[in-house]
């Protein structure tokens, strides 16, 4: 099949590739979405189609991740690193105390938002080790209003694995009771890619197009209580989640088609098994090419081997000149994107849902062939 269409294995940390099956259904219903007699990005957003395809979407993914009936689903526009300055300015109070794990670039980019709000302040960091483990964080300021976290670290292949060990008992719910402080976590690059448990957190919030479609689309899950804050005037009718859980995501023209898309994305999931099999599989496609780099002379990832993540394998090669090479080689071979972020250089690998099994090995064969005749 990706013979005959061209199409390569992209390895881009995103946007990313989507399944074929996913582009398949798109493109039978591109012209005319059954029964509307329009395309979903001709429909208006106040019909009886879109409106099923926005509960359908949201019903999905509500099934799919588990999310209890007491957090809101909400869907967002201005991408990921629009919810750094939301979420300060919705969980807290201009001059309040935010806190943050300072584990990757991200992580460092949602604190600068914090800090325009706040008093925004690192409560761990691994950045003088060039961000190669996921540090613990001690007990937080009393007064600290959330503590934000970068569930995946999608530069550096960085996650959080385990909480418990990471994280202070403040932000963990305690006796079925919510924590006394909320988890904020940037799930961009895992979500549905990956087993995460909503009820340890107060709000998730995701990018979609890492593992859940294409650009446009950021996805937000809060513990309804937190709607309830109450919050400074100055903050935009558009930058509220309260607005947006009144409206059902759609104060304003929501992103129809990415909608859409995010539903078609999550319905493959409910038929693969769900993210629990989805896990599997990533677990599966991580560790082959982490076994391999752990045994090879020519290729080396430094991370902590307890906080790799599954979703974004990074790894280098002695050289510049053999790095080019490798990538040369892959891209001859109709592998594209392996170049690493030009923060850190070297090489990764992002395996999202999208990318199938076979993609990886043949990833695989390449980097045992470079060896064999480096
Ligand atoms: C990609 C990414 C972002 C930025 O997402 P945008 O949708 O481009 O704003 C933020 N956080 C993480 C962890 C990411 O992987």
């Amino acid at each position: 099949m990706n013979e005959e269409l061209n199409r390569v294995y992209n390895f881009s940390a995103g946007p990313s590739m989507m399944p074929l099956e996913v582009l398949e259904k798109a493109k039978e219903q591109l012209l005319c979405y059954p029964g509307a007699g329009c395309s979903v990005m001709e429909m208006s957003h106040r019909t009886p189609s879109f409106e099923e395809i926005l509960a359908k979407t949201k019903g999905t993914l509500r099934k799919i991740m588990e999310i209890p009936d007491d957090y809101e689903v909400l869907f967002m526009q201005g991408g990921a690193t629009t919810q750094f300055s939301m979420i300060p300015m919705n969980l807290g109070k201009q001059g309040d105390t935010f806190c943050y794990m300072q584990t990757g670039q991200f992580a460092t980019k949602a604190k600068e938002e914090g800090d325009r709000w706040g008093n925004a302040v690192y409560v761990a960091s691994s950045k003088a080790d060039n961000y190669s483990y996921i540090p613990v964080c001690g007990e937080l300021p009393s007064d600290a209003k959330f503590l934000h976290i970068t569930g995946n670290n999608t530069i550096f292949g960085v996650a959080f694995n385990d909480y418990e060990r990471v994280l202070p008992k403040s932000v963990l719910p305690q006796n079925g009771k919510n924590s006394e402080i909320p988890l904020v976590a940037d799930w961009s690059s895992a979500i549905i890619g990956k087993v995460i448990d909503v009820k340890k957190h107060g709000l998730i919030y995701a990018g979609a197009q890492k593992n859940m479609g294409p650009a446009g689309l950021a996805v937000v899950i809060i513990r309804k209580d937190l709607l309830e804050n109450e919050i400074d005037k100055v903050v935009p009718i558009m930058m509220r989640y309260k607005v947006a859980a009144d409206h059902d995501s759609m104060y304003n023209t929501p992103p129809t088609f990415s909608i859409y898309m995010a539903g078609l994305m999550y319905e493959w999931v409910e038929k693969m098994g769900g993210v629990a099999e989805m896990e599997k599989i990533n677990i599966q496609k991580s560790s082959m090419l982490y076994d391999f780099i752990d045994n090879s002379k020519v290729f080396n990832n430094p991370v902590n081997a307890i906080d790799r993540s599954i979703m974004n394998i990074t790894f280098t090669l002695p050289d510049k000149q053999s790095t080019e090479d490798f990538l040369k080689l892959c891209k001859d071979n109709g592998l594209i994107n392996l170049k690493g972020h030009r923060s850190v250089g070297g090489c990764r690998a992002s395996i999202y849902n999208g990318m199938p099994v076979e993609g990886v090995k043949k990833l695989l064969e390449l980097m045992k062939k470079f060896e064999a005749q480096y």
